[in-house]
């Protein structure tokens, strides 16, 4: 349902980017169902607009080092793992179903 990309942020200042404060302004849409009794439930709730407003480092206090960082920063470069399809030579004792 949540279609707004959830954005990672990293503090400069200590390493930190797991806790954030963070301050966003949304303007939402939504039909709001009441029942006769004047019970309300909100549907189909829509995010017209969405700021984020400020990140603050809860290990600094303040987010003057805090920067945004993109899903392509975050990605390993993924050479940690090998495939052994090619070059691999089977020793036949390994191979033997006893
Ligand atoms: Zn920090």
């Amino acid at each position: 349902m949540d279609h707004v990309s959830a954005s990672r942020y990293r503090c400069d200042g200590c390493g930190n980017l797991t806790r954030f404060d963070v301050t966003i302004s949304q303007q939402t849409k939504a039909f709001h169902h009441y029942s006769v009794g004047g019970d309300l439930v909100v549907e189909d709730e829509e995010v017209l607009a969405r700021n984020v407003d400020a990140v603050v480092c809860r290990w600094c206090g303040h987010g003057r080092s805090v920067v945004a960082i993109t899903g392509e920063e975050l990605e390993e470069p993924g050479e940690g793992f090998q495939e052994h399809g090619e070059g691999f030579q089977e020793h036949g004792e390994s191979s033997k179903v006893s």
